[in-house]
């Protein structure tokens, strides 16, 4: 079998047999395949897309570039949440701590910033001594001691997934339902976990923009999950405007961390209480999602969801004393606010657009080797639905460098959309696919 012929396969819109999805996942995780070859291979998937069993034996070869973990010792039920990416989503921050402190084990391998998403880890990691590179070892003890853990790709677990999401961020290879769902529902696997709910974002701020192909890539991960004999649900929901007001690494963390505190923004909050019900449900924890969220707001409101943060941080090796005290984590140096330039009802605010604006300014990658810069970003003040009078703030931008402050401010202003009648916000929740 050659590479080359493997690429031109697909490139013609042929099917490849699942010994060529082998050789090319295998070959590349072992590093007999280069980047440059895989980057070709996974354009050609990108424009020829890959059919049903396609993207099966893609996941299950990811699956087999490493080790599976078996959590049964460990615990009776572990819960997972992943979302598909999208901007402002720190919901992990959130439900991780939350339905850990309703007394299930969470155990979650998390990505960094993907596109014009942000990632988990590049988060976390605003917060000095936090470690995202866990051995399998590490991630069993601590799951087991302290019932949560949220850790990177290991090079033990789903490794080709681990190098393969870092060759599509920077080869415009994103935006794929087999890439996507095979990235996923591989480390979902390897990781052993028994119930996963799956964060379908869709709209301008998703790699899925419409409803059809959410609900296409849902039931896709909903199938490979059950096959597995996983417990699965996918909770497909909105990205066509930022979730919650805070975008960027640190100031996403000072939200999250708000609304643990019973505080936050009431869209963000709302999410991660259904994120954090479908969990409970699967665990069997709760008979009806009322039930469910009914005792996850007493854990948020009663403060237990954040002591559980806590001493998530201070275990997996966070420096307290940042958690304690937000103010000490990373703020830019240049911190301006964008003032309406109209009167009218917000009708629109492209979420990709504050997503890119957001990377573009540091927080996040254009090449593999990048670093974020964790304290910029972007905080909203007017989203879709409110009401602005001109020269009221809009939003703060929070940045490091006056030149990309500029580019960030004309982005910005342009990403709202206008009315002068009355607009409702979207619906948070589109539906469940179980
Ligand atoms: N999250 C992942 O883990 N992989 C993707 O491809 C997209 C979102």
């Amino acid at each position: 079998m050659r590479a080359v012929d493997i690429i031109a396969r697909k490139r013609d819109g042929m099917t490849l047999s699942a010994e060529q999805i082998d050789f090319f996942v295998q070959g590349f995780t072992q590093g007999t395949i280069p980047d440059y070859q895989v980057s070709a291979w996974l354009m050609a998937i990108v424009l020829r897309d890959m059919d049903r069993q396609e993207t099966i034996d893609l996941t299950m070869s990811m699956v087999r570039s490493g080790d599976q973990l078996d959590l049964q010792e460990i615990a009776p039920f572990v819960a997972d949440k992943h979302s598909t990416g999208g901007v402002g989503d720190k919901t992990t921050l959130v439900v991780a701590p939350l339905v850990s402190a309703a007394g299930v084990h969470v155990g979650k391998m998390s990505g960094r910033g993907l596109g014009f998403t942000g990632g988990t880890l590049d988060k976390l990691e605003s917060i000095p001594g936090y470690r995202a590179d866990l051995s399998v070892e590490e991630f069993r003890t601590q799951l087991q001691s302290a019932r949560i853990v949220v850790t990177g790709q290991s090079a033990d677990l789903a490794p080709a997934d681990g190098k393969l999401y870092s060759l599509r961020d920077v080869t415009a290879t994103v935006d794929s339902l087999p890439l996507i769902a095979s990235s996923i529902m591989s480390k979902k696997i390897a990781a052993g976990t028994n119930g996963i709910v799956l964060d379908v974002k869709v709209g301008h701020g998703a790699f899925m923009r419409t409803e059809q192909d959410a609900l296409a890539l849902a039931s896709m991960m909903v199938e490979i999950g059950k096959r597995m004999g996983r417990r699965v649900r996918a909770v497909i929901s909105d990205m066509s405007q930022p979730l919650g007001n805070a975008v960027g690494n640190a100031i996403e963390l000072r939200e999250a961390m708000d609304t643990l505190r019973g505080r936050g923004p009431a869209d963000f909050r709302n999410h991660c209480l259904t994120i954090a019900g479908q969990m409970l449900l699967l665990a069997g924890q709760a008979r009806a999602e009322s039930e469910a969220v009914r005792e996850l707001e007493s854990l948020l409101d009663g403060g237990q969801a954040w002591s559980k943060f806590r001493e998530w941080i201070a275990v997996q090796g966070g420096d307290s004393a940042y958690v304690e005290d937000p103010a000490r984590l990373p703020t830019a140096r240049f911190v301006q606010e964008l003032l309406a330039p109209r009167s009218g009802y917000v009708a629109g605010l492209n979420a990709r657009e504050v997503g890119l604006t957001s990377m573009l300014l540091g927080g996040g990658r254009a090449k593999k080797s990048d670093c974020v810069d964790h304290a910029v970003g972007i905080v909203l003040q007017a989203k879709v639905g409110h009401h602005v009078v001109e020269g009221q703030p809009l939003l703060t931008v929070h940045a490091n460098d006056e030149a990309k402050l500029a580019g960030a401010s004309q982005r910005l202003l342009a990403a709202y959309e206008w009315s002068d009648a009355p607009v409702s916000p979207p619906d948070l929740i589109h539906q469940i696919v179980s």
